[in-house]
């Protein structure tokens, strides 16, 4: 018999009660029983969920308050003495080392994020040191496993593994010796823990146990074939019989198969939605060996339906080689990364429903598939597939000619400037002249309650399109008005009227679709709605020049416009899985392109173009990178080269590790860049060095995730360190390291506040 496996599954709930009870308890609304009481219900209908869709192989553990990554942290007690130091209980201390903490005296600024591999969600970082001492502070995944079984659901707990999660941490403040401490010495002390843990699942009556370590689809650990055998040889050892599931995802084993088919685990699992390509290497690999396969067919990344008949091929030809009990069938990876349910979507035209499915209809596909590899019948569910599936690639081949004409006369010269950056700047400087140190932020401002209520009234018909701009436009008058008051330099209108930087443009471009429901997880309480494109990309009519325009005209000072970049637009979007994904963002990148040149001219002088996820598309392996970076560039530039040298392009970017792709980076030619650089080190400036980068700069100087008000005294300290880090630069723009639409405006006002105050200090201090 084969069985069904899903590997994760969204923690937010269907109606979102996950994130507005924790939400309702920061804000005091809810207490922490309250608070607890929602999460046991959510995973108590998790669970059923799976069930009634027929899958065999349920996980559990995999819920979480904030984060899984935390939670590991949480559990094996990584938790920096800042925080353990804390007066906090258990609870706030977890979020605090989540969010930071700044109340009744307690001043705690949170741990770093990072973006789970390449997708959209951020983990926190664990931070550690010599002095980590490594014990299980709580028990939350044997806790929960014993709660489902309570309901009578026997689970396959879901724990990150050991190795993947020394490597996703770094070093912590605590560390004596950060230059020459490298997290993973501490694997030694993290397996015997790990092992209790273990031993304790068993206990609890787990006989089984999925074990996530993704690194294995990165190229770090190509060198890590003794660790991985000695750490599950303890592991094995200190639990014998609890069979292990290894799960990778994301992207291929590559050569890392040869000594991952060696370890003591039950199953093996691997990614063939993302990496495809890899089966036949894993096979031949599991062939000689007794590992069970875990085919991870029905994808955990994107919203189409699976085509069940490719997949059943797929698995059949497997089944040949090891036989119907060594075949696993199941997710690629978590379905966290996926919307909960299509069943709340009553908006998507049917036909177009029809297309897709979300963590639930993934859920019913991979136990179909298991059932017909087992003999079932099902051929009632494959066929009602197979029609979708061919009413799909129906409505694909009438897409857009007009799009695919105009993308094929693009000419090189569309993707440069009409001058190198020296020109380009006195030209800038001659419209319009910055202070040193001029002040900007990155776009958005508080997206408060009234916006968010404003919106919805206007969504639901109970609010005037008229009577809705009116209320943006005052929104926009507040904006500006406070910006003058506290004398910011480069001005933004604020983006009151974007529901998200990525779902705005969609919903205004021809080519996507949009659900009511379908939120998913970018980090901590923070979901996304990301817009699908379903066909050919064009601009029907100018997005946000009425609104730049409206800004600038109640202003002397000079108004920043604000896109998102094809990139990003791509990125937090589910791709058409039937063209690749450089034709989709070139397709974006030449709507934008109109949007840039219309925005110029309306007088609009700067035009920020921002890429924050052009560094989470990156491959996984390295051999990969160069083609995706050159048309993600490429893409950039196509959309922003279409303006005068007096116009000056910006652009901004999240959790980047520039040095990396610096090269790609100078090669955008932006005039500004903005940059997340308040939480990560600066070692990530270096490159702007090396490679010379003369463009300006504005790394950031706070981190805006936190609700914690940055000083001036340290911002002062930041600015100077970046001073001194980047002396290529006379004057860096002095700005937060992201946009502010997450934060209130009374925090807002007093960090921006002290900002301006930062600028002018550096004006004399560096003159
Ligand atoms: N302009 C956007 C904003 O300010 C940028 C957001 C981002 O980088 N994620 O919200
Ligand atoms: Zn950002």
């Amino acid at each position: 018999m084969t069985l069904s496996a899903v590997l994760g599954y969204p923690r937010v709930g269907p109606k979102r009660e996950v994130k507005k009870a924790t939400e309702a308890y920061w804000a005091g609304k809810l207490s922490a029983d309250e608070l607890q009481k929602v999460a046991k219900e959510q995973r108590l209908l998790r669970w059923q969920t799976l069930q009634q869709q027929g899958v065999d192989v349920i996980p559990s553990g995999d819920f979480t308050l904030y984060d899984h990554v935390l939670d590991f942290n949480n559990t094996f007690n990584i938790i920096p003495k800042r925080f353990a130091d804390a007066q906090l209980s258990d609870l706030d201390r977890y979020f605090a080392m989540g969010r930071g903490h700044q109340k009744d005296g307690v001043d705690l600024e949170a741990q770093e994020m990072q973006k789970w591999f390449d997708s959209n969600y951020h983990y926190i970082k664990s931070e550690v040191s010599s002095s980590t001492q490594f014990k299980l502070n709580n028990l939350k995944p044997v806790d929960e496993f014993v709660e489902a079984k309570e309901a009578g659901i026997v689970t396959r707990p879901v724990l990150v593994g050991p190795i993947t999660a020394l490597l996703l941490g770094k070093v912590g403040r605590d560390e004596p010796n950060p230059a020459s401490f490298d997290p993973l010495s501490l694997l030694d002390k993290l397996v015997p823990v790990y092992g209790e843990l273990l031993q304790k699942l068993q206990q609890a009556g787990a006989t089984e146990v999925q074990i996530d370590e993704p690194s294995l689809v990165m190229d770090s650990t190509a060198n890590l074939g003794a660790q991985y055998q000695a750490t599950f040889d303890a592991l094995a050892k200190a639990a014998p019989g609890l069979k292990i599931t290894l799960a990778t995802y994301f992207g291929r084993l590559d050569k890392n198969v040869e000594f991952v088919a060696k370890l003591p685990i039950d199953t093996l699992h691997v990614d063939l939605d993302r990496a495809a390509d890899q089966l036949d290497q894993v096979v031949e690999a599991v062939k000689p060996t007794s590992l069970k396969l875990s085919l991870g067919l029905v994808s955990g990344r994107n919203i189409w339906k699976n085509d069940l008949a490719a997949s059943l091929a797929t698995a059949k030809k497997v089944i040949d080689v090891l036989g119907q009990d060594r075949v696993v069938v199941a997710t690629s990876s978590s379905l966290l990364h996926t919307p909960v349910t299509l069943a709340n979507e009553s908006r998507l035209k049917p036909e177009q429903k029809d297309w897709f499915s979300f963590a639930t209809e993934k859920a019913a596909e991979v136990a179909t598939l298991a059932k017909a590899l087992s003999g079932a019948d099902v051929s009632a569910a494959l066929d009602a597939n197979k029609q979708s599936i061919q009413a799909r690639r129906d409505f694909e081949k009438n897409s857009d000619a007009a799009v695919r004409e105009r993308l094929s006369k693009v000419t090189p010269d569309m993707y440069d400037r009409k001058s190198p950056f020296a020109q380009r700047i006195a030209a800038q400087d001659a419209v319009y002249k910055l202070p040193p140190f001029p002040t900007t932020t990155i776009g958005s401002f508080p997206q408060t309650k009234e916006i968010r209520l404003a919106r919805s009234k206007h969504t639901k018909g109970e609010l005037s399109t008229e009577e809705y701009e009116k209320f943006l436009e005052n929104e926009i008058k507040h904006a500006v008005e406070f910006q003058e008051e506290i004398d910011i330099d480069l001005l933004v209108h604020g983006e009151a009227e974007r529901n998200d930087m990525s779902q705005y443009f969609g919903e205004q471009l021809q080519g996507f679709v949009f659900t009511e429901n379908a939120w998913v997880q970018s980090y901590g309480s923070r979901y996304v709605r990301p817009p699908i494109v379903v066909s050919d990309v064009s601009r029907p009519t100018p997005m946000t020049v009425r609104w730049s325009s409206y800004a600038q005209s109640l202003t002397k000072r000079p108004m920043k416009g604000m896109l998102t970049g094809p990139v990003t637009i791509l990125n937090w979007s589910f791709p058409r899985a039937d063209i690749s994904k450089e034709v989709q963002c070139k397709q974006l990148a030449l709507a934008l392109r109109d949007e840039v040149v219309d925005l110029e001219k309306a007088g609009i002088f700067a035009i920020q173009v921002d890429e924050p996820a052009i560094r989470e598309g990156l491959p996984l392996r390295q051999v990969d990178w160069n083609s995706y970076l050159t048309w993600a560039v490429d893409s950039f530039k196509l959309a922003t080269a279409g303006v005068e040298d007096r116009t000056q392009t910006h652009s901004h970017f999240c959790y980047s590790d520039f040095n990396l792709i610096f090269e790609h980076i100078k090669r955008l030619d932006a005039d500004v860049i903005s940059i997340e650089a308040s939480k990560s080190d600066l070692k990530l400036l270096d490159a702007f060095n090396k490679y010379s980068y003369n463009n300006l700069i504005g790394p950031g100087l706070y981190d805006i995730h936190s609700p914690r008000v940055p000083s001036v005294q340290e911002m002062k300290d930041r600015l100077a360190a970046f001073k001194k880090a980047l002396p290529n630069q006379k004057h860096l723009f002095v700005n937060p390291d992201c946009g502010l639409k997450t934060r209130g405006w009374d925090e807002t006002k007093r960090a921006l506040t002290n900002l301006v105050e930062v600028a002018k200090w550096a004006r004399e201090e560096f003159a």
